[in-house]
C-alpha cells in the first residue's frame, strides 16, 4: 500500500507499460482511470484490478481528439473528485527511412506521441492548479536522447515530449503550483510497440534487437511508482531506464 491513495489517469493503458503501471499502482491502493481505444482490453484490465480488490474505471479515449481527452479528465473528476497523477503514455514507433515516404506513419506519431501529450496537459493542468498539487508522468524514450536511421520522426516526437515537459516543469515551479513533472525515457521494453512497425525491414531488425535483451514492462511500472510515492516537495524530473545489456 502506498502512503497515500492517489487518483491516477493513464493513457495507452490497454497494453504494455500503461497496463503494467495501472495494475501495479492499483495494487498499491491508488484509484485508476485507464484509457485507450480498445474497449475490450480496458474492460479486462479493470476486471483484473477489481479481482485483486483494486479500484479502476476506464474510458475509451483517442488521445488525438481533444474532446475525448477532456472527457477522460472529466470522468476522473466526476468519479474520484481529483486528478493527482496524469500519465501521458500512449505512443507508437513505426520506424522507417524517409525515402520510404510513409507520411501516414509520420502523422500518426506526431498526432499520438506529441499532440496527445499536449492534449493531456491541456485536460489535466487546470484541475491540478485548482488542487494546488499534481504530477505529470510523460513517457519519452531513450530515442529522445539519440537518433538512428529510420527513427527520425519517432526521436523528434520523443525529444519534443522532453522539451514540453521541461517547459511545463519550469512554468509550474515559477507558479508555485506544486505540480510535479517527471519524464521517463525507457530503453527496450517487451510490449506490443514493435508489432505496429509497418516497414518490414525495420520490423525484422527491431524484432531481433528486442529479442536480445528487452525487459518486461513491470520494471517501468516499479520505477514510476517510486517517482509517484516520493514526498510532494520532491520531484524526480527525469529517469532513463534501460535493460542492463542495452548499449
Ligand atoms: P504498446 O503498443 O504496448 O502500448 C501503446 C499504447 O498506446 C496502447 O495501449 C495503445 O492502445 C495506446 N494508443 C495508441 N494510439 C492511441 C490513441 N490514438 N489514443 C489512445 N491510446 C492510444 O507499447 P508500449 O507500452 O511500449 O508504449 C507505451 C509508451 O512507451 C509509448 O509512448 C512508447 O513510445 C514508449 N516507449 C516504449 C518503449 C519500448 O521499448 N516498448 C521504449 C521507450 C518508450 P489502443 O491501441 O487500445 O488505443
Amino acid at each position: 500500500m502506498s502512503e497515500e491513495s492517489k487518483v491516477v489517469v493513464i493513457t495507452g493503458a490497454s497494453s504494455g507499460i500503461g497496463e503494467a503501471t495501472a495494475k501495479l499502482l492499483a495494487a498499491k491502493g491508488n484509484k485508476l482511470v485507464i484509457a485507450a481505444r480498445r474497449e475490450k482490453k480496458l474492460q479486462e484490465i479493470v476486471a483484473d484490478i477489481e479481482k485483486e480488490n483494486g479500484q479502476a474505471v476506464y474510458a475509451v479515449t483517442d488521445v488525438t481528439d481533444l474532446d475525448s481527452v477532456k472527457a477522460l479528465a472529466q470522468l476522473a473528476l466526476d468519479k474520484f473528485g481529483r486528478i493527482d497523477v496524469w500519465m501521458n503514455n500512449a505512443g507508437l514507433m513505426p520506424h522507417s527511412e524517409f525515402i520510404k515516404g510513409r507520411v501516414e506513419d509520420w502523422n500518426r506519431m506526431i498526432d499520438v506521441n506529441l499532440r496527445g501529450v499536449l492534449y493531456g496537459i491541456n485536460a489535466a493542468l487546470p484541475a491540478m492548479r485548482d488542487q494546488k498539487a499534481g504530477q505529470f508522468i510523460n513517457v519519452a524514450s531513450v530515442a529522445a536522447h539519440a537518433v538512428h536511421s529510420g527513427g527520425g520522426v519517432y526521436s523528434a516526437t520523443k525529444a519534443g515530449v522532453w522539451m514540453i515537459s521541461e517547459a511545463l516543469r519550469q512554468e509550474e515551479a515559477a507558479a508555485g503550483s506544486n505540480v510535479r513533472v517527471t519524464v521517463i525515457s525507457p530503453g527496450a521494453i517487451a510490449t506490443e510497440l514493435v508489432d505496429h512497425v509497418t516497414d518490414s525491414d525495420q520490423k525484422k531488425a527491431m524484432d531481433s534487437y528486442y529479442d536480445q535483451f528487452a525487459i518486461t514492462p513491470d520494471r517501468i511500472a516499479t520505477t514510476i511508482a517510486t517517482a509517484i510515492d516520493l514526498p510532494s516537495d520532491t520531484a524526480i524530473n527525469e529517469i532513463v531506464v534501460r535493460p542492463s545489456r542495452q548499449g
